[in-house]
């Protein structure tokens, strides 16, 4: 019997604090998926493309942290909120070190930005005073409980893989994604237009998704279906298998 495909997770980090944190429901998400989860810490730094060698997919998850603004040429907003450059560049050399060698990469939430920064994109640095009219995206609720809807492109890969055109999901961002990156797709959008998906065009798996399905698993079986998604991905890749991402 061949190994569980090995999905390498970032964790957050607080170094002011002294501390490594991750929730568990990413560990669960990927276990219930059948892959097997593997930690990456920020300190293995300059190993990005070292790791490659280790994972058959990638999974950049939440943070408490933003996105630095010096990455997509911006200044920063004042209510940004904490930075790790050498956390986010970390991810970007991941980012980057996976397509190269197509691993499966899913990005959930600040996760997703990271891919979109990673590839060239911007983000909105803060939706209340820079989205006119939207919705409350940072949710006070348990993030088991879906509070807005997202309507997700017809014939995307984010499509097939949920098979519906609008589903109930979680919010707990401030942020978003601006410009879409050159090769990713918006793929999903919430009522007030903000960018709630994003996925490679071409061959690969590469998906980001705004809401957290990890949180939504123990209510919902569906939820589970992006990391079923992700982790099928991640197996062609360990057997060496051309993707099943096979769009026009
Ligand atoms: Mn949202």
């Amino acid at each position: 019997m061949s190994r569980a495909p090995i999905i390498g997770i970032v964790c957050d980090h607080e170094p002011e604090k002294g501390r490594y944190f991750l929730w568990d429901d990413y560990v669960k998400a990927v276990e219930k998926g059948g892959g097997q989860p593997l930690l990456l810490p920020t300190a293995l730094g300059e190993r990005a493309g070292e790791l490659m060698e280790l994972i058959d997919g990638l999974l950049l998850t939440g943070s408490f942290g933003d996105v630095d603004p010096s990455l997509f040429g911006e200044e920063p907003h004042p209510t940004l909120g904490r930075l790790n450059l050498r956390k986010t560049n970390f991810e970007i050399a991941l980012v980057r070190a996976a397509l190269e060698k197509g691993k499966a990469v899913l990005g959930i939430c600040y996760g997703m930005q990271t891919i979109n920064v990673a590839l060239g994109g911007s983000l909105v640095q803060d939706i209340p005073s820079q989205v006119k009219n939207a919705l409350q995206h940072s949710q006070w609720e348990e993030r088991t409980r879906p509070v807005h809807p997202v309507n997700i492109e017809k014939g995307s890969f984010l499509h097939r893989i949920v098979g519906k055109e609008r589903i109930d999901v979680n919010s707990t961002h401030h942020q978003a994604v601006s410009r879409v990156a050159t090769g990713l797709i918006r793929n999903a959008w919430a009522d007030d237009g903000v960018t709630e998906g994003i996925e490679k065009t071409g061959h690969g798996f590469c998906v980001g998704v705004q809401w957290h399905p990890e949180g939504l698993i123990d209510k919902d079986e569906k939820a589970a279906c992006i990391f079923e998604a992700f982790v099928r991905e991640a197996r062609r890749v360990m057997r060496g298998n051309p993707s099943s991402v096979n769009r026009k």
